[in-house]
């Protein structure tokens, strides 16, 4: 297992954030989601210094649908992000946690009547305008309400980023946005410049999520600051605005090679400012949107291992008191982790476990092949990487409860999200009194 962030070994034991997962699992319990705040505040400044131009200025924008709630809302806010919401819970989230409304940005294929009205009425600085539906309710609701609404048209540029099929966006038939090759795209948006109700601001798009080809983000920036000009020509207007998402490729296990942020950022810029130099078209902000790039390395999932089996066909098994409900990325994705044994760090592997969840599901497999110590039950087996997309994705099936979250730094830790209790799981549960019962 490769030790990512704060995380050091220390007399046979994992620590992360200055504490020893046994004292964590102890205060806390299992599962338990821990989060690396100093790396993630480190990354934050990284994204920040490195992400940054003379030519225009430019807009860090968290993806908050990777890993959200109040406090992490409240924090990636306080470092100077401005935040995507996909949807009204992940706005209500944002605006209870304080961030200011005027730096979110409002996501999503599918914004529904209630979502866009809550947004328009909370005053949200950026819609990110997905389809013509959407246009029309946003037009009324903006009249209704008196209000010019600021909007990014999000567009397909049709390039296809190496990635799982599932988390590719922007192909042709992908059901994000408008295509740049679609005829009906440029009348859209002279609709969209002539709505007095809306101000179109400019062009979002986002190519996929766990993307490595830096090349995939660079052909993007062609194509999109091409189109940007092709979009300026023909109106005779000025972008504001740029927003080309994120995506950017993160380590899980060996076979992932992500670039290095820093340098990634570095020549990203270089990049896009030569671009806009080349066509002679200069947007205010160039903006970027990174989800899992930003939160996946911070975050661990810390389980007590029950029983370790053997099958008569295959690996031991080794079974951890969580699964696909705290982290459905594997069975969703196929998506593979690493994993130590938390109180073994020192000995060598000498076993190929299968590591599987308590769900009633075979394909509740959280690793299908890992090499451990002897594992023994009682043990704490640590899976990093898991920061992105398994809180947010959670489920209760088994009506298991969800983990507690806890943020980790120079020794401290505190509790974001508490552990849902059973009370939680029944809690809008009604007992309903038919005549037969
Ligand atoms: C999901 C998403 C992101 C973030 O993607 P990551 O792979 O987590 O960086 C950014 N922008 C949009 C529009 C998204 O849908």
């Amino acid at each position: 297992m490769k030790r990512l962030g704060n995380m050091e070994v220390d007399n046979h034991e994992l620590k992360i954030g200055g504490l020893a997962v046994s004292e964590l699992t102890k205060k806390f319990g299992t599962p338990l989601y821990v989060i690396d705040q100093k790396d993630l505040t480190d990354r934050i400044h990284t994204f920040l210094a490195q992400f940054k131009s003379n030519t225009f200025g430019t807009h860090i924008i968290y993806a908050s649908k990777a890993f959200t709630n109040l406090y992490m809302a409240q924090l990636v806010s306080k470092y100077g992000l401005y935040v995507d919401v996909v949807s009204g819970g992940e706005l209500y989230t944002a605006l209870k946690a304080g961030v200011d409304p005027k730096k979110i940005y409002f996501h999503g294929n599918n914004k529904l009547p209630k979502e866009i009205d809550d947004a328009v009425k909370a005053g949200v600085g950026c819609f990110v305008l997905d389809n013509e539906v959407e246009y029309e309710w946003l037009t009324e609701t903006a009249e209704r309400e008196g209000k010019k609404i600021r909007v990014l048209l999000r567009v397909n540029p049709g390039i296809e980023a190496h990635t799982h099929e599932y988390i590719q966006t922007a192909k042709n038939d992908s059901k994000f946005g408008v295509s740049i090759f679609d005829q009906q795209t440029l009348p859209f948006i002279k609709r969209i410049i002539e709505n007095k109700h809306l101000h179109f601001a400019g062009l979002h798009a986002h190519i996929g999520s766990q993307v490595f080809e830096e090349a995939s983000f660079f052909k993007e920036v062609d194509e999109m600051i091409k189109y940007a000009k092709d979009v300026e020509q023909t109106f005779a207007i000025k972008m504001d605005e740029l927003n080309l998402g994120g995506g950017f490729g993160v380590y899980y296990t060996e076979e992932d090679k992500p670039f290095e942020l820093s340098q990634f950022l570095k020549r990203y810029i270089q990049h896009i400012e030569s671009t806009v130099a080349e066509l002679d078209i200069t947007p205010n902000t160039i903006s970027i949107e990174p989800g899992r790039s930003l939160i996946n390395a911070s975050g661990s999932t810390l389980y007590t291992i029950g029983a370790v089996k053997k099958t008569m066909a295959g690996y031991p098994y080794i079974f951890v008191d969580g699964g696909m409900t705290d982290n459905p990325r594997p069975i969703l994705y196929q998506a593979k982790y690493e994993a130590a044994i938390a109180n073994k760090m020192d000995e060598a592997a000498t076993q190929t476990y299968r590591i599987a969840g308590k769900c009633c599901e075979s394909g509740d497999v959280l690793i299908k092949e890992v090499d451990l110590p002897k594992a023994e039950t009682g043990d704490t087996l640590v899976i990093p990487s898991t920061g992105a997309y398994t809180y947010s994705m959670s489920s209760n099936y088994n009506r298991i409860e969800r983990p507690a979250v806890v943020f980790v730094e120079d020794g401290q830790a505190q509790v974001a999200v508490k552990r849902e209790t059973y009370e939680d799981l029944i809690r809008n549960d009604e007992m309903i009194k038919w005549k037969e019962l």
